[in-house]
């Protein structure tokens, strides 16, 4: 079982982090640096995944081959921001069942509020992957994973770009069960809960709202 936080430290990862975080870097080639960096934190994310066999036949005759074992995976996307990501995972893999977590962040109190929920059903039998690129607080990636094991999840691990200290340390004491896989580990939070240096808005950046 894969436990604590895991940084990916894959040059193509810092790569692509360095020109997401670059200001002058567009929106669309924001939006599209986040798919490509999400579909190589998925590799990570799901390199442990079990395997079993199965028959098939080759043009050459039989085999046994491997296959992913157990129920179809769940991304379960932290909205917006997080279809960002969910793009690139589905890329990955597209069979995935998605669940949209709506939680926006209230500016003052920086708590998250539910707007919209929607989960496939099995989620206590599948990997439910959440993806947020940014953990700043935490406190919307704490409430995004007890939406879902409220509903049955089990089995979990988060995906984001960026981390903040703060909300490791926050989403680690609530979800000492749910591995985080992160591509880099920030300095800390501004007064506002922005992460420093971070990258900005992602939600902002990858649809061009500001
Ligand atoms: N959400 C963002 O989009 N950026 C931050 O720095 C923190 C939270």
């Amino acid at each position: 079982m894969v436990t604590g936080v895991s940084v990916i430290d894959h040059p193509l990862v810092q790569h692509k982090l360095t020109l997401m975080r670059d200001r002058t870097t567009s929106t669309a080639g924001f939006r599209m640096l986040m798919r490509e960096i999400a579909t190589l934190l998925c590799y990570e994310v799901t390199r442990d995944l079990p395997l079993e066999t199965i028959a098939i036949e080759t043009p050459m005759g039989p085999m046994s081959a491997p296959v992913i074992k157990g129920k179809k995976l769940v991304f379960a996307s932290v909205l917006r921001a997080g279809n960002g990501l969910l793009d690139g995972m589905l890329d990955l893999v597209p069979a995935a069942r998605v669940a949209h977590i709506g939680l926006y962040r209230d500016h003052q109190s920086l708590e998250p509020v539910e707007y919209y929920v929607k989960t496939p059903a099995g989620l206590e039998d599948r990997l439910v992957i959440v993806v947020d690129p940014m953990l700043a607080t935490g406190h919307s990636a704490i409430a995004a994973v007890d939406r879902l094991k409220r509903r049955g999840a089990r089995d979990l691990r988060f995906v984001c770009l960026l981390a903040a200290p703060e909300g490791l340390s926050a989403f680690t004491a609530a979800h000492p069960d749910t591995p985080v896989f992160t591509a880099a580990i920030d300095s800390h939070l501004n007064d506002a809960g922005y992460i420093i240096p971070g990258l900005g808005d992602a939600g902002d950046r990858l649809y061009g709202t500001r």
